[in-house]
């Protein structure tokens, strides 16, 4: 009884330890906004997807098809992260890039959601969910950054 109760009390530690490192997570970010705020600035879709993780139906997205010239900035903070030099037709639906502007500002994190074992991108100042990328890019790179259209805004140069 006695090792039970140690496991049950590990158990409880662990599961404390992992929820205070979810909650304690948004803090690493430079621009941070509570939930109401995030909600009152985008539209339904841009939250679903931006901060809560969620992939919008290929060919449905603003950019996909998008061939004006431009830079692509954060829905959340207006950080560059991807310019219309580097974008290029995958035929998968969302918008595609082989480079971000700047390597600093995506951050690449392992998601092991949906069965799959795939690298998530974030904008490195809020936080925002923006896509994933694969290892089957075009060159220079190989890198293939599968984008969410409702976590960018596209600004015409
Ligand atoms: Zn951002």
């Amino acid at each position: 009884m006695k090792t039970l109760g140690v496991i049950l009390f590990m158990g409880l530690v662990m599961m404390a330890c992992s929820g205070y490192t979810q909650q304690d997570k948004p803090k690493k970010f430079e621009v941070t906004k509570t939930e109401m705020e995030w909600k009152k600035q985008l539209t339904p879709e841009q939250y679903i997807v931006a901060r809560q993780k969620g992939t919008e139906r290929p060919y449905t997205g603003e950019y996909w098809d998008n061939h004006g010239k431009g830079k692509y900035v954060c829905i959340g903070c207006k950080l560059d992260l991807f310019s219309s030099d580097t974008k290029f037709e995958s035929g998968t639906g969302w918008p595609s890039f082989w480079d971000p502007i700047k390597k600093e500002n995506v951050l690449v994190a392992s998601d092991n959601t949906h069965g799959m074992s795939r690298d998530e991108v974030l904008c490195s100042r809020c936080g925002s969910h923006l896509g994933h990328v694969f290892d089957d890019g075009p060159k220079p790179t190989g890198k293939r950054y599968c984008m969410n259209s409702a976590s960018l805004s596209f600004v015409k140069k």
